[in-house]
């Protein structure tokens, strides 16, 4: 296990900063500790990334050259599958086969830019129409620079792909900061840009505090983009810090996610789709099923179902055989989610489901899977995100009460409907204002595909070739194509 900085291609100790415990969720135990860089460190891995930027020959190569290194990156993260998933279920505590497939997925997606940035070689140059024929131009993309990656702690190795790969492929240099929870696989990721020989300079990765080493990536003058994903506060310091020096900046943040099931949906899918949607990942998912809304008539069988097997998900350490729910990530998460349950009930709401501690499990920072009914619609528990295994389920009436209750919200990241009548379905659907919008399923998750919201939940998509584009300028560039005089002050 790593704990020291990655910066301009060698591995190197904090300056002056301390050291961040590094704890299993599991079993509170402290098993490592990582750099905590300070603002020192990160200027060094900025002026890095500049140099490798501003000089190196990353954003010079073609599109296909850059392919290969990320195609090599794709085939390090793969052949140490097993490895990298066990590092996240220490850090993070997810259940192993969760590890195991968003391993899988950081490959895929490391392979999938490669796919874009090659491309990019081969995309014939856009010509604009002008009205006047003593011009031609042309519209070209060009990295747009040096980019700041900063991170959460609930997909630790699958969110620093969504930003490192597309970022890479556009031809960008870029600083990582993980998050202070949960560094250990980012190390990883820049030991395999290492083994693959990634120009130095090109992927720096600072370890640290988020009020330290985060605040001072986001402040630094040599920095181009921001690329953030994380709590709406922390996103709203980091659009603060962009704004002044005009950084391009993009934000993925957190959600309360609506999913509607009209009277025809199959219940034990919605069911299924439902406490996927809640206690995949525990919860800990910014597009997390959180609100369910259910039309009367199927109202109290669907509850009674969801109830019923909610109580049947094994709960316990991320690395044991058959466990379905793993602990939350930290002290400081098992306490902001167990007080909003409790804070829900002082509300008004009814505990149907879960909401404590499992008996058996006196160590590591569990809760059981958690349904709340009766929640008051200017209740915390439905308005603001719990970011845990916590379900809201609420019975509406008619079509428009449901769009009304799922888009009376601050945040748009995602929602779902199920019915099996296709044309309320696609009509409901245009009518939520999110970013992504699933019918009869809820989360599955493509690169392909943008990522994003609308409203608080943030700016930009990701994912997809829009993942590419939020690390590309546009350049035009305008010739003059006649011998002729321009003529302001000379008249031909
Ligand atoms: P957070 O905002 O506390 O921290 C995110 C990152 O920001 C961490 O790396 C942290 O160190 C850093 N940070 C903290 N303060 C900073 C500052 N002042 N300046 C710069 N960086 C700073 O969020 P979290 O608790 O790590 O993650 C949970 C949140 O992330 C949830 O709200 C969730 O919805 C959101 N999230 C969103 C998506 C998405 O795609 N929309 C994906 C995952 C998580």
């Amino acid at each position: 296990m790593r704990n020291d900085l990655f910066i301009d291609g060698i591995w190197v100790k904090s300056e002056k900063g301390g050291t961040i415990d590094v704890v299993n969720p599991a079993t509170e135990e402290v098993f490592h500790q990582v750099a905590a860089g300070t603002a020192d460190d990160v200027d060094a891995a900025v002026r890095a990334a500049r140099k490798a930027f501003d000089q190196g020959e990353w954003p010079r190569m073609s599109g296909s050259q850059r392919g290969q290194y990320l195609r090599a990156i794709a085939e390090g993260i793969r052949n140490r599958l097993s490895e990298l998933a066990r590092l996240e279920v220490l850090d993070n505590g997810k259940p192993l086969p969760e590890a195991e497939w968003d391993i899988g997925d950081a490959a895929g997606c490391f392979d999938f830019y490669a796919s874009l940035a090659e491309q990019l070689d081969n995309k014939p140059e856009e010509q604009i129409e002008l009205p006047d024929d003593r011009f031609t131009s042309k519209v070209v993309k060009e990295p747009v620079g040096v980019a700041g990656a900063i991170i959460p702690w609930n997909y630790p190795l699958l969110m620093a792909a969504w930003k490192v790969a597309p970022a890479l492929a556009a031809g960008c240099t870029m600083v990582l900061k993980p998050s202070e929870l949960t560094s250990l696989t980012a190390l990883e990721l820049a030991a395999i840009a290492e083994e693959v020989g990634l120009p130095r300079g090109v992927l720096n990765v600072v370890t640290g505090l988020g009020s330290e080493a985060g605040q001072a990536l986001t402040d630094h003058p040599g920095i181009d983009k921001l690329a953030f994903t994380g709590s709406v506060p922390t996103g709203s310091k980091v659009m603060a810090a962009a704004a002044r020096d005009i950084k391009r900046v993009s934000l993925e943040l957190g959600g309360k996610s609506p999913f509607v099931v009209f009277e025809d949906a199959d219940v034990e899918q919605a069911v299924e789709w439902i406490m996927f949607g809640i206690f995949w990942n525990q919860g800990q998912v910014c597009s997390a099923t959180s609100r369910v809304l259910v039309e009367q008539g199927l109202y109290e069988k669907l509850l009674s179902r969801l109830v019923e097997e909610s109580g049947k998900i094994t709960i316990g350490n991320g690395m044991d055989k058959g466990i379905l729910l793993g602990p939350l990530v930290s002290a400081k998460q098992h306490k902001q989610v167990t007080d909003a349950v409790e804070a829900a009930t002082q509300s008004g709401a009814t505990l149907a489901a879960g909401g404590r501690r499992p008996d058996a499990l006196q160590e590591g920072y569990y809760i059981e899977p958690t349904v709340l009914t009766d929640v008051p619609l200017e209740s915390a528990a439905w308005t603001e995100e719990i970011f845990g295994p916590v379900v809201c389920v609420r019975p509406f009436a008619t079509e428009a009460e449901a769009i009304a209750l799922a888009n009376d919200s601050r945040f748009g990241l995602a929602a779902a409907v199920m019915t099996k009548d296709d044309a309320r379905g696609e009509r409901v659907a245009s009518a939520l204002r999110a970013g992504i919008v699933w019918i009869n399923c809820s989360q599955p998750t493509f690169t392909e595909a943008p990522w994003g919201g609308y409203k608080q939940s943030g700016i930009g998509r990701e994912l997809g070739r829009w993942g590419l584009e939020n690390y590309l300028e546009t350049k035009q560039v305008t010739k003059y194509v006649t011998e002729a005089r321009w003529g302001w002050y000379i008249k031909n």
